[in-house]
């Protein structure tokens, strides 16, 4: 293996060992509040983690748990209590949501100054505009992990594979904004490879396991793997071939290990930043 190994579980440790200690210095617990609706396996283990990083940080954070046949209008009614409580600095709703649910009804009912996953429309606008107060966890992730590697970022090549709201669309907008000129490709992008190989920086956003080749990466390039997807075999692997991209690449992310832990520190994080904007110090 020839490129350097980006430790999110690491830099996620000090970044949690940070929030604890000034926690630890507020004259109050900023309070946070997970929703989860419905009993999906995989939703229950990461509210499950967000749960006991946030406590172990100093962060008062409870799971409010509902049953998947929960109304629209009451889990709304949830949030409306939520968004009126004091103690609650941030609030997060587990997606995916039941079908019957309206997601987007949903997540616009959050009062975005205690939206810690950062997907309220007026805080999606901010990050856009480059005014971000909130930024979503996960592309939050990824720019402290380019930063902890001492990746230069402007006038670099970055290209972002996928285009969703919560990952893909707004790691392209904090790169931009970052001076990188940024190419985001996609499902319909006719040469994926090509687009990679001009790149110095790849983000592999897809769901499509070990997509990205060794061959389809420049020398030097960095890769910041976020696919988790399950092999058939129960293995976690990234988008990314990880042993051939790790020959050719300059600096790159495991899986697990790189950005999930990222993702969970930067909710803690959010969620003392929303504290401290609402309440001061
Ligand atoms: P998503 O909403 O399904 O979006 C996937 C994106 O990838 C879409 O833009 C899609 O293109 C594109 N895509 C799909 N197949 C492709 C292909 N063969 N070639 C090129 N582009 C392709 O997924 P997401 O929520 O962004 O998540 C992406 C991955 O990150 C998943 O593995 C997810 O589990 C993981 N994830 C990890 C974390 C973490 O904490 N590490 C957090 C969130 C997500 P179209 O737009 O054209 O359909």
């Amino acid at each position: 293996m020839a490129a350097r190994l980006i430790d999110g579980k690491k830099l996620a440790a000090v970044l949690l060992n940070g929030v604890a200690a000034r926690t630890a210095a507020l004259s109050y617990k900023p309070g946070l509040a997970v929703v989860l609706v419905g009993d999906d396996p995989a939703s229950a283990v990461y509210v499950r983690n967000k749960d006991r990083a946030a406590n172990a940080a100093g962060i008062g954070a409870r799971t409010i748990r509902l049953p998947a046949t929960t109304a629209e209008a009451d889990l709304l009614g949830v949030i409306a209590g939520l968004n009126a409580d004091p103690a609650v600095d941030g609030i997060l709703v587990q997606l995916p949501l039941p079908a019957h649910i309206d997601a987007r009804a949903v997540i616009e009912a959050i009062d975005p100054a205690k939206d810690v996953d950062g997907f309220h429309p007026s805080n999606v606008g901010r990050l856009h505009e480059g005014a971000a107060v909130l930024i979503p966890c996960t592309p939050l992730g990824v720019m402290k992990l380019l930063a902890e590697a001492g990746i230069p970022l402007r006038g670099a090549r970055a290209v972002v594979l996928g285009r969703s709201a919560i990952v893909g669309k707004p790691v392209a907008a904090l790169l931009t904004a970052a001076d990188a000129t940024v190419t985001v490709a996609h499902s319909r992008t006719i040469d994926l490879a090509g687009e990679c190989r001009r790149a110095d920086i790849v983000v592999a956003a897809v769901g499509r396991a070990e997509l990205v080749r060794g061959d389809w990466l420049a020398p030097g390039a960095t890769v910041i793997d976020v696919g988790i997807n399950r092999l058939p075999d129960g293995r976690l692997v990234g988008d990314v071939a990880f042993a051939e991209a790790a020959a050719v690449a300059g600096a790159i992310t495991p899986v697990p290990g790189g950005v999930g832990p990222m993702t969970i520190a930067c909710l803690v994080e959010n969620t003392l930043s929303a504290a401290i904007a609402r309440r001061g110090r």
